[in-house]
């Protein structure tokens, strides 16, 4: 766990609001303007998260503001799908942008300032295939060398890089290179390629073009168009610092500044688009937004509620190295949230029938409390009846000593409701228990017992008659491995087989009928649970968000 766990006010300042803050003081920002910054070929998952939550952060923090920039210079996988998914996920985050933009609305002035670098003799055309420019950059510890076509003059390379874009070649056969240094230990400093052709329908430009920019040159010179003080990324574009600064410089455009974190590594996921879109695919998941998934939007279906991603972002600091967070810190954030919030319900997985023999009334209305973290959260009503269903598990014809629940002989309590004495157990022909009969304990009921009896053993319960039916989905890690991104072989070799389990059986008291979608639950005993998409008036489905404790910690302990 990060050192900065503790409550926001006692933290000291990461290294990104040093620099902030010495900008601040030094007067070299008035006010900083951060952005994020999503390729829209894919849906968000908890990585960008981070990403989101650090941007919009340091705006809000520092009274500054945060543009949503859809980096679109790819037309090949992007996609108005992964827009809309895109925007409702950072909302649903809890952030509200001040721009909606997208790199694609650059091209013109992007391409004009290429132009500018052709016209200051810093860019030339390039006729070499991608092998040979490859061959020619050299390696780190051999320099490269330039071909024939660097050698073009500054007319010959305006006409051709208007011909690229008038269409008259057709794919890979030019691209526009600048002309930094072929010997720079800095291998994409070697003459990099920022202009490519790709006859290719864009999302949102149609076929207007058929060159397009390369990232660093469309990133870079993107921020400092929206005027971007601080242009927060991941380690992995450190050595695109360099280019980027000399784009800027060499073009005298507004000085953004690039700073880099460690991106987020999750235990037991994977965080890639590519992996996740393959997941998708090739239906090892059901969608982007199965609950299994790293996405944001499957753990909003999951019911991990976005208080509880924030705090974990938060609580995970920003690293300046590479690590692996453990994903018991998310489901820990996501437990702390509901256990304070989620409404207390009775659901039985696996029902045993249960019948009290002295209950002679129809039907007897008792109340239980919504949620005993919280005063004001009120109570619900729970029928009781003489028959009711228990769970399997909760009853042990022979029982070991020390077995606190349901027994022949013994006494246990039915929350909310009475204390209970097992009588009988009853079987059919083939000996297995098809009901326990039981006597209560009229005194003993909850919130007025008199009885003056003390038992170890509270079990949740649902009227038989009352109860209605509903699919339970019970999630796992999707992977058996921690460190997925590097175990060995390919990643869905890892895949945990058992990562859902349906219970579709399942009885739930009927308060969960008149709740809604958005209501999270503490099924009793059982853990946290949301109402899935897929239920409807006929079928109600829960999903699983999280166990009420950490199960495979434990696990692990055993081997
Ligand atoms: P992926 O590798 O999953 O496709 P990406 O970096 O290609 O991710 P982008 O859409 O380009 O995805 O990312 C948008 C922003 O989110 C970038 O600034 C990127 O650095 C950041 N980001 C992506 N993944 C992570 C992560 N795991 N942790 C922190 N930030 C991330
Ligand atoms: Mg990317």
């Amino acid at each position: 766990m990060s050192k900065n766990s503790g409550m926001s006010e006692e933290k000291s300042l990461n290294f990104i609001e040093e620099i902030i803050e010495a900008d601040l003081a030094t007067g070299k920002h008035q006010s900083i303007t951060t952005r994020f910054p999503p390729e829209p070929n894919g849906y968000l998952h908890i990585g960008h998260a981070k990403s989101i939550c650090l941007n919009f952060g340091l705006a809000n923090k520092y009274g500054g503001s945060t543009n949503l920039r859809f980096d679109d210079t790819n037309p090949v996988t992007e996609d108005t799908e992964y827009v809309e998914s895109i925007k409702e996920d950072v909302r649903w985050l809890g952030f509200e942008w001040s721009k909606e933009l997208y790199a694609s609305d650059y091209f013109d002035q992007l391409y004009a300032l290429a132009m500018q670098l052709v016209e200051k003799g810093l860019a030339y055309v390039d006729d070499s295939t991608s092998e040979e420019i490859a061959t020619q950059k050299g390696t780190p510890t051999h320099p490269g060398t330039r071909n024939q076509f660097a050698q073009r003059t500054v007319e010959e390379n305006k006409q051709l890089f208007l011909d690229m874009k008038a269409g008259k070649y057709p794919d890979g056969a030019k691209v526009l290179r600048v002309k930094i240094d072929m010997a720079s230990p800095n291998m994409l400093l070697r003459d990099p390629i920022i202009y490519r052709i790709k006859h290719a329908h864009h999302h949102r430009t149609a076929d207007a073009w058929c060159v397009y920019p390369m990232y660093d040159f469309a990133h870079g010179q993107s921020d400092s168009i929206e005027k971007i003080t601080h242009s927060i990324c991941t380690l992995e574009f450190v050595p695109h610092r360099d280019l980027y600064d000399w784009c800027i410089n060499q073009l005298g455009t507004f000085p953004s500044k690039q700073y880099e974190f460690a991106r987020l590594n999750m235990t037991y996921t994977v965080m890639s688009k590519r992996k996740l879109l393959q997941l998708v695919n090739e239906h090892l998941v059901n969608g982007w937004d199965d609950p299994r998934m790293s996405t944001i939007s499957g753990m909003r279906r999951r019911g991990y509620p976005a208080a509880a991603i924030r705090e974990f972002c938060d609580r995970i600091g920003v690293a300046k190295r590479e690590n692996l967070i453990d994903v018991g810190l998310l489901e820990f954030c996501v437990r702390e949230n509901l256990n304070k919030t989620a409404q207390r319900r009775m659901v039985v997985f696996n029902p045993l029938k249960l019948v009290i023999t002295n209950f002679d009334n129809e039907l007897e209305m008792l109340s239980s409390e919504n949620n005993p973290e919280d005063e004001n959260g009120g109570a619900r009503e729970m029928p009781f009846c003489k028959e009711l269903f228990i769970e399997q598990e909760d009853f042990m014809e022979v029982a070991p000593k020390k077995y606190f629940r349901l027994a022949p002989g013994q006494m246990v309590r039915l929350k909310s409701a009475y204390i209970i004495k097992c009588d009988e157990v009853i079987k059919d022909a083939n000996g297995n228990i098809t009901e326990v009969h039981c006597t209560y304990i009229p005194e003993s009921r909850s919130g007025s017992d008199s009885s003056g009896i003390h038992v170890k053993g509270t079990l949740h319960w649902v009227s038989a008659k009352h109860a209605i039916q509903a699919e339970v989905r019970l999630y796992d890690r999707l992977f058996k491995v921690e460190d997925v991104a590097n175990a060995e072989g390919d990643f869905k070799d890892h895949i945990n087989p058992d990562s859902l389990q349906i219970i579709s059986n399942a009885y739930a008291e009927p308060a969960l009928a008149k709740d809604t979608m958005d209501q999270q639950f503490q099924f009793l005993r059982k853990g946290y649970f949301v109402i899935d998409k897929e239920s409807n008036s006929t079928k109600l489905v829960f999903n699983r968000t999280v166990t009420l404790k950490d199960a495979w910690a434990k696990e692990v302990k055993k081997g």
